[in-house]
């Protein structure tokens, strides 16, 4: 073990001293390569008391001073990209060009940040009644807290701090213990840009951190990605506690493939899809729905590619797909495969024993990529979300059929449609049951300016993230009714009826 990671807390690193700490592995390798700490309710208590302090002056800062900040981030985060993407790599484990992804995907909502003044301008009617001005503002909320999850160490963090602390709120993050180095160089970008103390602040640890930011009386509103039992109970908790909450989910993303689609473009997408980041991604097409006849041609074109993959390490510039994330988990992942077969799926390519030769790298955490067909609703590989590199082919015989399944599925995070047909398409964007929807576009994860977010159980609360609802989540409405009267006016007199 070579490196111990503290918390950040008022422009500065702040040493742990709960006592615990969290081990922090090499994918590749499966090496305890760091210790995070843990923090204390204390800790939690230190960085909530910073951030209060600091939304004094910075709640009532200028939208100026605010965005040439963020113009500065901005810049020092594009110079850092590989820097940034090379700490994924260590921890996560996701290959080093997905990860430069993956900061690209997040400096968009820098870029979002940057532009702040126009999503904030507010709206003014004048003369709604003789001399009446109203004007709707939007103010910030306070101290807001991210919890976030361990597949987006860099870019999930960005689809929240920057639209919050651009809208005057300051920020408590708690990223996932896992990989917790990307969130302290973006901490020290930031302070790098000339962010005032305190604005924003990195507390590690696990659920005993989460819980005081749950009902910590200062933290005004929380954010949070993850998985689904834990949003459902964050929901839940900061709800209870009279917090403003979204919670973002995890997912069952499925791919429904038409007769007319082009069948290669749709196996290329699917195994881009399903495999990238070894399915490791809220927004991972993990089932395939083919209708119709194409069924056989289609699992026949994913297999020849798939098998075509290179697993690797993520620092290895050859390799496509990295190992996943714990070795727990890649036996959770492998347990799938294993009982594939007893609920009736037909087990087309299994990955489960494989394992990388490269020296040094034998206890890393690897898999291969399974691919199962003619997967029953009613397994286990097709219910859960697995979060691995399985994919799952269903059949339907039509396009009703197809959509139903869909949207039987508890979640409703992303889908996608893969027709030639215009209107097919259109169909299916009114008809299917989530929140993101592509046409021949497997991972339909909006832009900056667009807001992302699932349905069902993909997403509790009401504002999906970023974007216009971003700025909503992070700012509170206010409407002002204003009435000047013309020097030359009479007195209006007493009238105790109710104002039209
Ligand atoms: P997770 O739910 O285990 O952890 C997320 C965060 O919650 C972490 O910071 C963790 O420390 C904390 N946490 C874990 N258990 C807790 C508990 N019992 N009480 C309080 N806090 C707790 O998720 P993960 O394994 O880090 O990430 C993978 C999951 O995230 C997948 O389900 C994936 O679909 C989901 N995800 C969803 C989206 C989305 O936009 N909907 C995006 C990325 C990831």
């Amino acid at each position: 073990m070579t490196k111990t990671v503290h918390h950040w807390i008022g422009g500065k690193t702040v040493e742990g001293t709960s006592g615990n700490w969290g081990p922090v592995t090499d994918p590749a390798t499966g090496a305890v390569t760091t210790r995070v700490a843990l923090a204390s309710t204390e800790e939690v208590d230190t960085a909530v008391a910073a951030a209060k302090a600091a939304f004094e002056t910075w709640g009532t800062s200028s939208l100026a001073q605010r965005t040439t900040i963020l113009f500065k981030f901005r810049a020092l985060l594009d110079a850092n990209r590989d820097a940034i993407a090379e700490l994924i790599v260590a921890e996560h484990g996701k290959v080093h060009s997905d990860a430069l992804g993956e900061v690209a995907r997040g400096l968009e909502i820098v870029d979002l940040a940057c532009g702040i003044t126009t999503q904030l301008k507010g709206e003014l009617s004048t003369q709604v009644s003789s001399r009446v001005d109203v004007a709707s503002i939007r103010q910030p909320v306070g101290v807001v807290a991210g919890i976030t999850p361990f597949n987006f160490p860099a870019m999930v963090p960005m689809w929240m701090f920057p639209v919050a602390i651009a809208c005057g709120n300051t920020f408590v993050l708690k990223p996932s213990e896992k990989d917790p180095s990307p969130s302290l160089k973006i901490a020290e970008l930031l302070a790098e840009a000339g962010l005032p103390d305190g604005v924003f602040n990195v507390v590690h640890g696990d659920k005993v951190a989460v819980d005081r930011l749950l009902e910590h009386p200062d933290v005004s509103a929380i954010s949070f990605v993850g998985s689904t039992p834990i949003a459902r109970y964050i929901h839940t908790t900061a709800s209870a506690n009279g917090k403003r909450v979204q919670a973002l989910g995890g997912a069952k993303n499925h791919m429904l493939v038409l007769p007319d689609a082009d069948l290669d473009a749709a196996a290329d997408a699917a195994v881009s899809a399903a495999y990238g980041s070894a399915g490791e991604r809220c927004m991972a097409i993990s089932a395939v729905v083919a209708v119709g006849s194409v069924g056989d041609e289609l699992v026949q074109k994913i297999r020849e590619r798939a098998e075509k993959i290179k697993i690797g390490p993520g620092n290895d510039p050859t390799s496509e797909m990295g190992p996943l994330i714990t070795a727990v988990h890649r036996d959770k992942v492998a347990s799938y495969v294993h009982g594939a077969a007893a609920e009736g799926c037909e087990v087309v390519l299994d990955g489960s024993a494989y394992t990388y030769e490269g020296a040094g790298h034998e206890n890393g955490h690897w898999i291969g990529l399974s691919l199962l067909d003619h997967v029953p609703t009613t397994a286990a590989a097709y219910r859960d979300e697995i979060f691995g590199p399985v994919l799952c082919v269903l059949r339907a015989e039509t396009y009703e059929e197809g959509l139903a399944l869909i949207n039987a599925s508890p979640f409703g995070n992303g889908t996608a449609v893969f027709t030639r047909d215009g209107g097919a398409a259109r169909r299916f964007q009114m008809e299917v049951q989530a929140g993101m929807v592509g046409v021949n576009v497997p991972i339909p994860v909006p832009v900056g300016y667009h807001s992302f977010g699932g349905w069902k159980d993909s997403l509790f609360g009401d504002h999906h993230i970023y974007g216009t609802d971003g700025v909503h989540f992070y700012t509170r409405g206010k409407v002002v009714t204003t009435r000047w009267p013309d020097p030359a006016d009479a007195p209006t007199g007493v009238d105790l009826g109710f104002p039209r």
